[in-house]
């Protein structure tokens, strides 16, 4: 903080809109990419296949190549509880990091939910009830998703169903409650419920759980449920990239309003690829017009590095392969992480789209140790306030080697995807020097 009256710059965030509209990347991309395939014929899905699973407008969205589906109204008014969520020029951070660069945050912290899970749990659940659905079941790891999912439920009307990865179950007990106070159930993953469950329990008695496991737990509920529940899943599909495109399209807007010349860099975590796809199809098709030059990074954690080090092929979604297959950078389906704090970044393959983006070079990605991400979220924090969620570090980090490397001052967004206030005994232990990287 400069202590300078003549040093101190106000800058006003100018009023951005919510989009009207989602937008679909597929609609501009150079080339297709593959498409997902059942896995007993290794044909291409159908609507057909994915019906028992999804309603009927996220199985059309699915498999869209559309530019742009309209926001229905109820779902543009949850939104505009939180949104547009704030772009703010972060000069205590560049401060503190003593560079030229200007650097902005578009924070999803701001949400009710905390993060930017609610920008696709809201639709999600708006469709089903649509539909006559009555439950949806779903899996989570640090809670999220799982409680994103659980108040989109209370304010549509469903019963909401979670089956959380038992390493998160044991240890992070508030997300849950939170879950729990919005009405949703939780089960423990894997659980005795459910076929798949019981043999992992068989396979692996003494397995913490993962995000596959858990997904062919919520998957397998909806598929016998006989048509009352439906699956939602908070990441990897392309509904849910293209739900996310209301960040990247307030942050196009916001951006040209404070940097005419737009940004030099763009960097976004992934888990599964929604918050950055969300963020950063909208300025990549800026890119691919022409009207913007900005390098786009994908942050991931060194102890979960899909993309950095996954091979790109055709894969499972989860343990018990009862989803599609997805072409995307994946680590093998049977990959269980080390338990770093940013559980949201635990999945062992990419969003399809992220990933044939990456492949075909239009962006690209890096991996950070959890020290240093947890390192740009205590710089954050102190310099600006706001206390990042560990997932979110991975990008902060990134960005800030990017200036550092830097000799001439950038442009730079970094996409804070969440706050974390309940990741609290994770920035205790950093900062009582207790954290170690887990590879
Ligand atoms: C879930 C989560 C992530 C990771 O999920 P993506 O689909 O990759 O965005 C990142 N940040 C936060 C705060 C999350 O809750």
């Amino acid at each position: 903080m400069t202590l300078n009256p003549a040093d101190a710059q106000v800058i006003e965030s100018p009023t951005t809109h919510i989009p009207t509209h989602w937008y679909n990347v597929v609609a501009d991309l150079p080339t297709p990419p593959a498409p997902m395939l059942n896995p007993a014929t290794r044909e291409p899905v159908t609507p057909g296949e994915l019906a028992p699973l999804f309603a009927s407008e996220l199985v059309r969205q699915e498999l869209s190549t559309e530019r742009w589906t309209e926001i229905p109204a109820p779902v543009r008014e949850a939104y505009a509880t939180y949104r547009p969520t704030p772009f703010i020029r972060a000069l205590g951070l560049e401060r503190a990091v003593g560079t030229r660069s200007r650097i902005y945050l578009k924070y999803e912290g701001v949400s009710p939910l905390g993060s930017h899970k609610l920008n696709s749990s809201l639709p999600q659940a708006y469709y089903n009830k649509l539909d006559g659905i009555t439950t949806l079941t779903t899996e989570t790891g640090a809670g999220q998703w799982g409680a994103a999912l659980a108040y989109a439920g209370a304010l549509f009307g469903l019963d909401v169903d979670v089956y959380q990865v038992r390493a998160s179950f044991d240890s992070k007990p508030y997300r849950r409650y939170l879950m729990e106070t919005y009405g949703a159930t939780v089960h423990s993953s894997p659980s005795e419920l459910t076929e798949s469950g019981r043999a992992m329990r068989e396979r692996f008695p003494d397995t913490t759980g993962s995000l596959g496991m858990a997904i062919s737990e919520a998957v397998e509920v909806a598929a016998k449920s006989g048509g009352s529940a439906h699956y939602a899943l908070g990441s990897v599909l392309n509904q849910v990239i293209l739900h996310q495109s209301v960040i990247g399209q307030e942050a196009v807007d916001q951006l040209r309003q404070m940097e005419p010349e737009g940004a030099d860099a763009v960097f976004g975590c992934v888990g599964g690829g929604s918050n950055f796809g969300g963020l950063a199809f909208p300025i990549l098709r800026e890119v691919l017009r022409g009207r913007s030059h900005a390098r786009i990074v994908a942050c991931e954690p060194t102890a979960c590095p899909s993309i950095t080090k996954g091979e790109f092929r055709y894969d499972a979604g989860d343990v018990a392969g009862m989803t599609p297959l997805m072409q995307m950078y994946t680590l093998g389906v049977d990959f269980v992480p080390s338990p770093i704090h940013a559980g949201g970044l635990r999945y062992h393959g990419m969003s399809p789209l992220v990933s044939h983006v990456v492949h075909e070079g239009l962006m690209s990605a890096t991996a950070i140790t959890q020290t240093d991400a947890f390192a740009a979220g205590v710089l954050t924090a102190r310099s600006q306030g706001i206390l990042p969620a560990p997932e979110s570090t991975h990008a902060i980090a990134a960005a800030l080697d990017y200036v550092r490397a830097q000799e001439e001052p950038r442009v730079v967004v970094i996409g804070v995807s969440g706050h974390g206030h309940l990741d609290l005994p994770a920035y205790a232990s950093y900062v009582h020097g207790e954290l170690t990287d887990l590879e």
